[in-house]
């Protein structure tokens, strides 16, 4: 490509919209264009680097075995209510676009495919023989995200390789669960990433596996916490530790205490000179049910520990039962105007024990009238510990469980594992943190879908079984734009180059100079033809403009055909490390094609 004929236009300054490196050099350098909020084109240097990813992605995928295909990206409703999912995603959760057609038929924009492909399953597998099988796509996603932000990071609309595999046991689903760790391991090492597959909350569904595979960067929306060992990494929605243990506490006898202004564990603490670890603190959650059932959460923690909400949500989820419902539709901590809408009169907030009265809460059809109240492990074990006396300004100190305060009778594991905590494989190995940008998901489904929307094929004993299903999915886009996020410096992208645009970059210097204009034709002609993809920079500029919208587009190595001309030679310069290397007319190509194998292998 002539960069002449090219729709090519960089910016010098940063474009207001964009908040991290990689969104800025993306809209800068010209690969992409917001056309609206999370919309974005992308243009042909990125549609190039896209196509490149995304062969990454199907090359390793089709040598598992797994075949692609693609799937309607409008669906109907019915599956969805098949499922159990349409209300949750296109109100609650609201990510699904929705809308109705003429004949007043409704339909979603699909975010995902479990609903389709497991209706394809039900009417094409009728066998266990037709078994194990295994399906894919790479196609755009649509998501109502509630803060698109950071370009093609958290798009509306982006690309997805998802895949979805079907089994008839267990081990069946592991061994393809465990080839799709290895695949993605594969793409995310080929495309030049820098990477860590962990440890990932699969929700409410449990199971056995779900793995998350996030590449390393201070931009990350996740946070991963990992032991030097290697043995143990997770993201912190999941991972465990060991908490400190708890100081003896220096209160023998049970009294209540005058506590002014120690509405927070830090305050309390300081005022009572004791540690967060001999206090239990009463957390208010509220928790919105399937069913429109409002349950009011009181979770009981040691103080120096924080509650963590994805866990939290999954044993709340474990109870829907006992409210008959089925899943969480909200979690949150209740605000002023939240509290309300249920609250008799107002809470002791700051100063709550464990026992807080159920007569807080004005119950109604739609609010359950008693708290839920669960211990996280944490408390379990304090004896004579401070905690609140549910008068604003006081607490108590020196109390125990089963004496002052009933022990809730359910215990959970809800605390926030934190950078510093011991391992829990080995209590020598402390956690480590580290952000991460959260590029693929592997996850073991089981029968969720299967049995929700009566998809079975008939067993080798004759029996109708539901299928076991995996499910596998890459952000393609976000994954190009997570390589920018990793490798770039002050003068634009470095492109790792098995997804670079182009290979080379030809900049002549000056084309009025007949003699460069010849050399730099003759090697566009030579490398093109011989697989190198090379882009000629013949545009009516000074060399200096040419040489900054190369560095800053990230094409591996520029091509100068200028001075050493004279000794048959030509500047060849790699855009990583600035090298710059006199290399002989007629062995640039071979050059260079040593260079880009080594590379990408
Ligand atoms: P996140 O927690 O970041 O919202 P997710 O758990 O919703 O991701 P999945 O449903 O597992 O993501 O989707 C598979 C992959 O698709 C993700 O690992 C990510 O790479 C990509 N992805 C998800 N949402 C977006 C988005 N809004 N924009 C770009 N890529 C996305
Ligand atoms: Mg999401």
């Amino acid at each position: 490509m002539r960069l002449s004929q090219m729709l090519f236009v960089t910016l010098r300054e940063d474009p207001a919209e964009a908040e991290i490196p990689s969104h800025k050099l993306l809209l800068r350098a010209g690969y992409i264009r917001r056309i609206g909020s999370g919309l974005y084109a992308y243009l042909p240097l990125m549609w190039r680097v896209l196509k490149k990813v995304s062969q990454i992605v199907r090359e390793e995928m089709d040598a598992t075995g797994a075949q692609e295909c693609l799937l309607p990206q409008l669906q109907p409703a019915d599956l969805w209510r098949e499922s159990g999912r349409w209300d949750t995603y296109t109100q609650a959760e609201g990510i699904m676009f929705s809308m109705t057609d003429r004949q007043q038929r409704e339909l979603g924009l699909g975010p995902t495919h479990e609903e389709v492909i497991t209706t394809i399953a039900k009417d094409m597998i009728r066998s266990y023989r037709q078994l194990p099988v295994h399906l894919y796509q790479i196609q755009t996603k649509f998501r109502d995200e509630i803060r698109p932000r950071f370009g093609l990071m958290r798009g509306r609309e982006f690309i997805m390789k998802d895949g979805y595999s079907f089994h008839t046991n267990e081990e069946s689903l592991k061994k393809t669960y465990q080839d799709m760790a290895q695949a993605y391991s594969n793409m995310l090492r080929r495309s030049g990433l820098q990477f860590r597959a962990v440890d990932a909350d699969s929700g409410a569904i449990g199971g056995s596996g779900s793995q998350e595979f996030m590449v390393l960067a201070e931009a990350g929306e996740d946070e991963v916490l990992y032991t030097e060992d290697g043995q143990y990494a997770a993201n912190v929605e999941k991972a465990v530790s060991m908490p400190a243990d708890a100081e003896p506490s220096p209160f023998a006898t049970f009294e209540k205490r005058e506590t002014p202004g120690t509405e927070t564990i830090d305050k309390l603490c300081k005022f009572l000179k004791c540690s967060p670890t001999q206090v239990v603190k009463n957390v208010l959650y509220q928790a919105v049910y399937d069913n429109g059932m409002t349950v009011l959460v009181l979770v009981s923690i040691r103080g120096d520990q924080d509650v963590n909400q994805v866990k939290l949500l999954n044993e709340l989820t474990k109870l829907a039962g006992n409210y008959q419902a089925k899943t969480v539709l909200f979690l949150t901590v209740p605000d002023a105007e939240a509290q309300r809408k249920w609250a008799a009169k107002s809470l002791p907030l700051g100063y709550m024990a464990p026992d807080v009265a159920d007569d807080y809460i004005a119950g109604s059809k739609e609010v359950n009238s008693k708290f839920l109240r669960l211990v996280d492990r944490t408390a379990v074990d304090l004896t004579n510990f401070v905690t609140g006396s549910n008068e604003s300004g006081y607490h108590v100190v020196g109390a125990n469980w089963n004496q002052e305060f009933p022990l809730p009778a359910t215990v959970v594991g809800v605390r926030t594992a934190k950078k510093g905590d011991r391992a829990v494989h080995n209590p020598e190995q402390t956690l480590q943190s580290a952000r991460g940008i959260e590029v693929g998901h592997i996850f073991q489904l089981g029968t969720k879908y299967s049995q929700a929307m009566g998809a079975t094929y008939t067993s080798e004993q004759g029996e109708e079984m539901p299928f076991l299903m995996g499910c596998y999915g890459v952000g393609v886009s976000r994954l190009a734009q997570s390589a920018v996020e990793q490798s770039y410096d002050k003068d634009g992208i470095i492109w790792p180059v098995a997804i670079a645009p182009y290979h080379a970059i030809i900049s002549i210097p000056n084309i009025s100079d007949a003699q460069q204009i010849e050399v730099a034709e003759k090697l566009y002609a030579e490398l093109n033809q011989s697989g190198i993809e090379t882009l000629l920079d013949d545009r009516d500029e000074r060399a200096g403009v040419k040489f900054k919208d190369a560095d800053l587009i990230g094409i591996p190595y520029r091509i100068v055909p200028g001075r050493s001309l004279k000794a048959g030679k030509v500047e060849v310069v790699e855009r990583a490390n600035h090298k710059s290397h006199e290399i002989l007319i007629d062995e640039v190509n071979s050059t260079l094609k040593q260079w880009i194998e080594a590379a990408i292998n």
